[in-house]
C-alpha cells in the first residue's frame, strides 16, 4: 500500500506558502507508517517546533490502474474520506531552501491520519459539489469546495498513474486548501466532510 500525495492543488494555498502556482501536479509519497487511524492521537514529534495540519481529501484506490484515461477515472475509486497531511514545516523549509527531498519532513511515523471512509455509491452529489472542513478546537480553520482545486479527481488519477500503478488500497491525498497552520498539545483536529463528521486526532 502506498499513498499518495499532491501538493498545492489549491492557488490560495501554494500562495499562503510563499509558492508559485505550478504547472504539473506536485506529487510526493508517505510510507505506510505513516498512516494513523481509528481518531488515535499524534503524539508531537520531537523533531520538529513547527508541526503543521494540512486538511485533505483523500480517496481510497479500488482497482488496479496505470495510465488511466481521465474519462475512466470514476472507476478506481469506491471511497472518500478527510485526512490530514501532518508537516514537519520547519524541516520541510530546511529542505527545500536546499533543493533537497521532504521525505523526513512529510513521511514520518503517522503523520498520515485518515478518517472513516464513506463509499461512494452513499454520496448523492456528483465530486464538483463536495466540500470539507477542519476544524481546530471547535475553530473552522480550512474550508473548500473540490469546485477550488486546481486539477480535479480525473486529472490527478490521471496524471499519477503515468508514474505509479495503483493497487487496490493505495490511497490519494488531494492537496490542501488555504489555512493551513500550527498545532500545540492539547489541540483536537476533526474532519467534516459533506457536513459529517469523519475524522477526530488529538494532539499528545
Ligand atoms: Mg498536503
Amino acid at each position: 500500500m502506498k499513498i499518495i500525495c499532491i501538493g498545492r492543488n489549491y492557488a490560495k494555498h501554494a500562495r499562503e506558502l510563499g509558492n508559485e502556482v505550478p504547472d504539473q501536479p506536485v506529487v510526493f509519497l508517505k510510507p505506510s507508517t505513516a498512516l494513523l487511524i481509528k481518531d488515535r492521537p499524534l503524539y508531537y514529534p520531537d523533531f520538529t517546533e513547527e508541526l503543521h495540519y494540512e486538511g485533505e481529501l483523500v480517496l481510497r484506490i479500488s482497482r488496479l490502474g496505470k495510465c488511466i484515461d481521465p474519462c475512466f477515472a470514476h472507476r478506481y475509486y469506491d471511497a472518500v474520506t478527510v485526512g490530514i497531511d501532518f508537516t514537519a514545516r520547519d524541516l520541510q523549509r530546511a529542505l527545500k531552501n536546499k533543493g533537497l527531498p521532504w521525505e523526513i519532513a512529510k513521511g514520518w511515523d503517522h503523520s498520515a491520519a485518515i478518517g472513516r471512509w464513506i463509499p461512494i455509491e452513499k454520496i448523492h452529489l456528483p465530486p464538483d459539489q463536495w466540500h470539507f472542513e477542519l476544524r481546530k478546537n471547535d475553530t473552522v480553520v480550512q474550508q473548500a469546495q473540490l469546485s477550488d482545486m486546481l486539477w480535479d479527481i480525473p486529472a490527478l488519477i490521471s496524471y499519477v498513474s503515468q508514474y505509479f500503478t495503483l493497487h487496490i488500497g493505495d490511497m490519494l491525498f488531494t492537496g490542501t486548501p488555504p489555512g493551513v497552520g500550527p498545532v500545540q498539545i492539547g489541540d483536537v483536529l476533526e474532519g467534516y466532510f459533506l457536513g459529517r463528521r469523519v475524522l477526530r486526532t488529538e494532539i499528545k
